[in-house]
């Protein structure tokens, strides 16, 4: 599909940035040119994954594409039980809750916790909103932007056995294996990382959590990075991947190539399976639906497949470095190496004289729309948000302007006009002021805060 593009005029946007309280996930989309919010729900379908949506087969139980989406599991994950969700989100609200009550009816979770490389935003608040608590333990390496290293999604090891001696096996709900890493900057997580955290947790009866979201990504970079991979299939390499873990929730809105979808599939625990499905009837929909129609489910089929094509990563992964590399060219500082679905813009070197209460990311964000009508996401303190015991701002260690890339949307030629006008903003970087709250709601505050620049 091709869809015109227009640019607004200055005024256009200044209006529109000011309307929207300087929350560009408040603007209209008639008010962008080019939108890097986000890489989910932006991708562009083939052409065979339109013609999977005529084979739709719309009954309320055991829909044909229902099955087919379960063998499809099974072939690329080996899980056997599969629930779709409307999209992660829907997933992450049906799988937690249970894996909660599963840990209380067999173990003495007085005090319970998630701990994951990091935590994804949702992923955090369905893990609060159960009034547990979500621990991180990523690398130090990733704090560090200007180093390059092949794996900054990865656990820190050593910081994991000690949260989880600390909190007790028992209050330990599960271990959410994040790949890629979206926190980090969509940076890979490594194969024998994610093998060590499977073994510590099966040593202290602990489930492990595969939050998917961008699984063929990170083969991609365990195929191009990690010697003992290089012959692998990507099939190879997810099957791997999944056999070190027990369960995983996926937003099928990145790498499965969907506009909306999600899926929550669990290996082998027919138990936990059964308290899931459960829940999803008043939740999502009936079990073999889960909010989505059944040509949603033959979309994702096909979309699954495509997303697995070793040629199709290569493109995508090869697109977000060159956008990368030009901007690290023009000395802007950004996460490196580049990661899979964004270059993530470090705004802490960039407008080191904003405080991290101040949104430095936001800051750029806004002068970046209102210069060149693109529009840019904040990955640092604003999406962090308050620790829900203490009311406190969460320590956040990156200020980052992601630029999330859509799949099979933008050309090359889209990465120069982006690259050419955050180069083109460094002479005003000094001059750029933080901002402040007028709004601010309790739960995931980024999606409608609005703010107003300090004086
Ligand atoms: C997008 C995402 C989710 C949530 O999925 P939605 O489809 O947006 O609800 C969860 N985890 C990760 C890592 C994600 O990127």
């Amino acid at each position: 599909m091709v869809e015109k593009l227009h640019i607004p005029s200055r005024q256009k946007r200044e209006e529109a940035i000011k309307e929207a309280g300087y929350n560009i996930f408040l603007l209209p989309s008639d008010a962008i040119y080019i939108d890097l919010l986000t890489d989910s729900g932006t991708n562009a379908m083939s052409d065979r994954q339109w013609a999977a949506m005529i084979t739709g087969d719309e009954c309320y139980a055991g829909s044909r594409n229902y099955y087919e989406l379960k063998d499809k599991v099974k072939e690329l994950f080996n899980y056997d039980y599969v629930i779709p969700a409307h999209q992660g989100r829907g997933a992450e609200n049906i799988l937690f809750p249970v894996l909660l009550k599963y840990k209380q009816n067999n173990e003495n979770a007085k005090n319970p916790v998630f701990i994951s490389n990091f935590h994804f935003d949702t992923t955090a608040a369905h893990i609060e909103i159960n009034a547990c608590k979500a621990i991180n333990s990523i690398t130090e390496k990733a704090f560090d932007s200007d180093t390059y290293y092949d794996w900054k999604g990865n656990f820190d090891i050593e910081n994991l056995k000690q949260i989880i001696s600390k909190y007790g096996a028992d209050n330990i709900v599960a271990i959410i294996s994040t790949v890629t890493c979206n926190s980090s900057g969509g940076q890979p997580v490594a194969m024998s990382n994610l093998k060590e955290v499977y073994e510590i947790a099966k040593r202290h009866n602990i489930f492990v959590v595969m939050d998917s979201a961008r699984f063929c990504e990170n083969a991609y970079f365990i195929k191009e990075r990690d010697p003992n991979y290089k012959d692998a299939t990507i099939k190879d390499i997810i099957l791997e991947m999944f056999s070190y873990a027990d369960g995983f929730t996926m937003s099928a809105k990145k790498d499965a190539l969907l506009n909306i979808g999600g899926l929550v599939s669990i290996r082998d625990n027919e138990e936990l399976f059964t308290l899931a499905r459960q829940r999803c009837i008043p939740m999502e929909g009936f079990v073999t639906y889960g909010g989505l129609s059944g040509r949603d489910m033959a979309a994702m089929v096909q979309g699954l497949e495509e997303a697995t094509e070793e040629d199709f990563l290569h493109y995508r992964i090869s697109q977000v470095k060159y956008l990368g590399d030009r901007l690290r060219d023009a000395g802007i500082p950004i996460q490196y190496p580049t990661g899979g679905h964004a270059v993530f813009v470090d705004c802490k070197q960039i407008v080191p004289h904003i405080p991290s209460d101040q949104f430095p990311a936001l800051a750029v964000i806004n002068a970046l729309y209102l210069h060149s009508g693109i529009r840019a996401v904040e990955i640092g303190s604003l999406l962090l948000g308050r620790d829900p015991s203490t009311g406190n701002q969460k320590q956040s260690y990156m200020e980052f302007m992601r630029l999330a890339i859509a799949r099979r949307v933008y050309t090359n030629d889209h990465m120069d006009y982006i690259a050419d006008s955050i180069i083109g903003l460094k002479h005003v970087f000094a001059k750029l002021k933080g901002l402040v709250f007028e709004y601010e709601p309790s739960v995931l505050r980024h999606f409608t805060a609005k703010l107003k620049p300090v004086d």
